[in-house]
């Protein structure tokens, strides 16, 4: 087996990794003073488009975490990023909140449902019918269908929500349009973030929680990658896939001498 370079770069993912329903998962306080003080670029990733850079940082303050605005990326930020290598200065009709709508016009697109060039549907609690009407028919008519990310459900303190991959298959069914989905798996946005702090894959790692999601986007963008067991995946799923991370550690805090 071909040995792997020394890691000089870390994503990590945030939901399972460094929190866990409101409350921050021990070692990742250690971990995050660590990196900041190696100074190695680093990121803070989330699938999560509803929230904006400023957002999250305040949210993870409140928890005691340390995470600069500009090392948190969000299939948000990537959906943007990659609409404006795709078609700069577009149009598009959005279905999101502050997170997605933000990124959006930071990269100077022009929100409209008049013919837009993209309807770009992302995370939000509040899914108005009126709202998928429209998107359903601005799709119809030519609009190319792009989503944040396709998780099928989120988590929150009272169970499962329906998330952005649920609303984008109602749609589909309406449409009979599949959506690209910008966020993990998509090594896209592991790629994109990559690019963001100035590092390269093969001295890069990613940390997640999720096989079918991080393991899979890290091992695609050709990263090392670390399994922590502080969120969805368990060791017996870890098992059933055919593929397998680079290492398997119970937690965030078995990696803070790794930095
Ligand atoms: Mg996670």
């Amino acid at each position: 087996m071909a040995e792997r370079k020394p890691i000089e770069s870390w994503l990590t993912d945030m939901d399972g990794v460094l929190i866990h329903e409101g409350i921050p998962i021990k070692g990742a306080d250690a971990f995050l003073s660590r990196l900041r003080e190696s100074g190695k670029p680093f990121l803070v990733l989330t699938n999560n488009s509803m929230q904006t850079p400023r957002d999250l940082h305040a949210r993870l303050a409140r928890m005691g975490l340390d995470v600069p605005v500009d090392n948190i990326w969000t299939s948000a930020l990537a959906t943007a990023q990659f609409l404006d290598d795709q078609r700069p200065g577009g149009t598009a009709y959005v279905i999101g909140e502050a997170g997605l709508t933000t990124a959006m016009h930071d990269i100077g697109y022009v929100l409209t449902d008049a013919q837009p060039d993209y309807v770009v549907l992302g995370e939000t609690r509040t899914y108005s019918f009126e709202a998928l009407t429209r998107a359903i028919r601005l799709i119809n008519n030519g609009s190319r269908f792009i989503a944040t990310n396709p998780d099928e459900t989120g988590p929150s303190a009272e169970g499962p929500l329906p998330a952005t991959g649920s609303v984008a298959a109602l749609i589909t069914k309406a449409t009979g349009q599949e959506p690209y989905f910008v966020g993990k798996p998509n090594p896209l946005m592991m790629r994109a973030g990559l690019n963001k702090i100035g590092a390269h894959s093969e001295t890069s790692a990613m940390i997640g929680d999720r096989m079918d999601t991080d393991m899979l986007a890290g091992l695609e963008a050709g990263m090392e990658t670390f399994l922590v067991l502080t969120g969805i995946s368990s060791p017996a799923e870890v098992d059933r896939h055919p593929f397998r991370p680079s290492t398997v550690v119970d937690s965030i805090a078995d990696l803070v001498e790794r930095v």
